[in-house]
């Protein structure tokens, strides 16, 4: 395997606040790799930085070997590199499908252009995710209507609608159920190994992430404490520290 992402020296602060300093990892094409650390370690940040929502302080990222650290959103997410969030954003008066539809602006003009030139193929395609996360009974219900887990799923089918090379997740099992989480465990690992797509994956649930990824890197105030395999992290005692530290 090869790097897909590559961080490289990368510090970001918010006025005084050292949110990542000198950060540097990676992320093999083709795989499933995890962010760990306490609240407040930096984890958003640097998923931030690499998807261009803010300018970092120095260092460079790279994506298929091309910096992209002076790019905005819209062109990083062009090339195929897309996050979700830590708070779903879907549109609640909308029904599913309707949400599926709008993800694609990337591709077009404005939200009406999405409307109109929405081919029965996107249509179709949009279905067949809903199927694929299993929200396809409830495709012609308004978002809002959805559980908060439900809502999460249909942020995933959204991601997956713009076919990314890349997805970038930020705690995709916060708040949900218990039922629900193993079903997107599921659901990610099988766009993993069918669609190919490569993950990176901010987790707070260390058992979820240890049965998911290949690699994890844990942050810890700011700074890269650790990374290796889940069976080394979960043993390593600096990361044991962290976030025992932390609570
Ligand atoms: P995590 O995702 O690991 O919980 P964050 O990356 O969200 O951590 O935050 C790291 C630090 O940076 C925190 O101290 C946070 O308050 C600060 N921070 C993050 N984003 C901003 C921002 N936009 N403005 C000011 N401070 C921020
Ligand atoms: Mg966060």
């Amino acid at each position: 395997m090869s790097a897909i992402i590559e961080v490289s020296g990368v510090s970001k602060s918010f006025g005084g606040v050292k949110a990542n300093t000198d950060i540097s990892m990676s992320v093999e094409k083709g795989g499933i790799t995890g962010l760990i650390g306490p609240n407040g370690s930096g984890k958003t940040t640097l998923f931030n930085s690499i998807v261009g929502f803010h300018p970092i302080d120095s260092g460079s990222i790279t994506f298929e070997g091309k910096e992209i650290s002076r790019m905005l959103v819209p062109e990083i997410a062009r090339l195929g590199l897309l996050r979700t969030f830590q708070q779903t954003r879907i549109y609640g008066a909308m029904n599913c499908v309707e949400n599926m539809l709008i993800s694609l602006p990337h591709r077009k003009l404005s939200i009406w252009d999405a409307f109109r030139k929405n081919s029965a193929e996107d249509r179709e395609r949009a279905e067949r995710l809903l199927e694929f996360v299993g929200l396809y009974q409830k495709r012609f219900l308004q978002a809002s209507s959805l559980s908060f887990g439900q809502q999460k799923l249909l942020e995933f089918a959204m991601a997956l609608m713009n076919e990314p090379t890349v997805l970038l997740l930020d705690e995709p099992t916060a708040g949900i159920n218990p039922t629900l989480i193993n079903g997107l465990i599921d659901r990610l690992k099988l766009a993993n190994t069918e669609f190919g797509i490569t993950l990176f994956i901010i987790e707070h649930n260390m058992r979820v992430i240890m049965n998911m990824a290949d690699t994890i890197y844990c942050l810890a105030h700011g700074q890269m404490l650790a990374s290796g395999k889940p069976e080394d992290i979960q043993d390593d005692q600096r990361v044991i520290d962290a976030y025992l530290g932390a609570h």
